[in-house]
C-alpha cells in the first residue's frame, strides 16, 4: 500500500474541469486504486497573493472536491481523522493548503478550513507571505512573523500537519523551534545531490529527523538532478537521506500534477520505483516505511 504526501491533482482538475476518477494528468482514482494507493494528500493552491481572492479560490476548490466525492463515493473517501483510514478498498483523500495566503490574518479562517476538512498547511509557497518568507524570496533572511507563530500554535492545537516545503531557511528553523508536534517537508530532495534551492541541506534533514518528522521524496526532475534526472538518481537521494536521517524519516511526496514531467511518470508507475529500490538493496521493511509507514506514524501523532 502507498501513502503519498503531495499531489496537485485537485487544483489542476478544478481549473481544467476534469475529474478525479479519470483524467489526463499524473494521478486519478482508477490508476491509484490499481497501484494500491491507500491515502493521497491533495493540495489546494491559489496563485493569488491577496488573501480574500486566495480564500475565494480555495473555497472553490474545496467545493469542487466535495462535488467530485459525491460521484466517486465507491472508489474514494475523504480522510479527516485517522480512524477514517481503515477502508482498504477505497483510496483516502486528505486536503492540504499549499501556501497560507487564504488565512488572511484571522484564526477563524484557519478553523473554518479545518472544519471543511483541511488537515495540513504549507506555511508559504515560494514567495513571502504574512507568515514567513518563501524560499525564493528569502534574501532578507526573514523567519516566522508573529502571525506565523500564532498559526503554527493553532495548527498544533487543532491537529494539523505543519508542512515546511517552500519556506525560507529562517522560517524553517523558527517553525521547527515553535511547533510542539513533528513537522514535515512534503516534497523535496537533498541539496547535497542536487543544488536546487527547494532541496534540503543535510542539517535541515537532521533537524526533521530529530523532531520525528518526515521528508517526502519528490519526482520533479529539477529537484532530482540538474542534468540527468532519472529514477536511479532519485534513489540516490533516498540513500543519502537514509544515511543522514535514518530510515524512519523518508516518505513519498510525488508532486504529481504539479509539474509537466515527473521521473516516476505517473501513479501507475510506482512498481518501477519499487523495482529500483529493491535493486539498490533496500529491504522490504525499509521500502514499506518509505511508501507508507513513516508518514502514517506522523499522522498518528498529529491528527
Ligand atoms: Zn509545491
Amino acid at each position: 500500500m502507498i501513502i503519498d504526501c503531495h499531489a496537485d491533482t485537485l487544483s489542476r482538475i478544478a481549473s481544467l474541469g476534469e475529474h478525479l476518477r479519470d483524467n489526463s494528468g499524473h494521478f486519478d482514482l482508477n490508476r491509484a486504486r490499481n497501484a494500491g494507493v491507500e491515502l493521497q494528500v491533495l493540495s489546494l493552491y491559489s496563485p493569488e497573493r491577496d488573501s480574500k481572492l486566495a480564500l475565494e479560490d480555495i473555497l472553490g476548490q474545496i467545493d469542487y472536491f466535495e462535488q467530485e466525492m459525491v460521484s466517486c463515493g465507491e472508489v474514494a473517501y475523504p480522510v479527516r481523522n485517522l480512524k477514517d483510514l481503515k477502508d482498504s478498498n477505497r483510496t483516502g483523500l486528505m486536503l492540504h493548503l499549499e501556501g497560507a495566503e487564504a488565512l488572511g490574518t484571522r484564526l477563524s479562517n484557519l478553523r473554518t478550513l479545518y472544519r471543511l476538512g483541511v488537515r495540513s498547511i504549507g506555511l508559504t509557497w515560494n514567495h513571502r507571505n504574512l507568515l514567513a518568507d518563501g524560499v525564493m524570496d528569502a534574501a532578507s533572511g526573514g523567519g516566522l512573523s508573529e502571525w506565523g507563530r500564532e498559526v503554527v500554535c493553532e495548527m498544533n492545537h487543532l491537529g494539523m500537519v505543519v508542512d515546511l516545503a517552500h519556506i525560507s531557511p529562517a522560517g524553517f528553523k523558527d517553525a521547527v523551534d515553535i511547533s510542539s508536534k513533528p513537522v514535515i517537508v512534503s516534497h523535496a530532495n537533498t541539496y547535497s545531490l542536487c543544488n536546487h534551492p527547494r532541496n534540503l541541506q543535510d542539517e535541515q534533514l537532521q533537524v526533521i529527523a530529530a523532531v520525528g518528522g518526515i521528508v517526502g521524496i519528490t519526482f520533479v526532475p529539477a529537484f532530482v538532478d540538474r542534468a540527468e534526472a532519472s529514477i536511479e538518481r532519485l534513489v540516490d537521494h533516498v540513500c543519502h537521506m537514509h544515511q543522514i536521517m535514518g530510515e524512519d524519516h523518508v516518505a513519498l511526496g510525488s508532486d504529481f500534477d504539479g509539474t509537466d514531467i515527473t521521473v516516476v511518470p505517473d501513479v501507475s508507475s510506482y512498481p518501477l520505483l519499487v523495482e529500483h529500490l529493491e535493486k539498490r538493496g533496500l529491504t522490504t521493511s525499509q521500502i514499506d516505511k518509505l511508501l507508507r509507514g513513516n508518514f502514517l506514524r506522523v499522522l498518528k501523532d498529529i491528527l
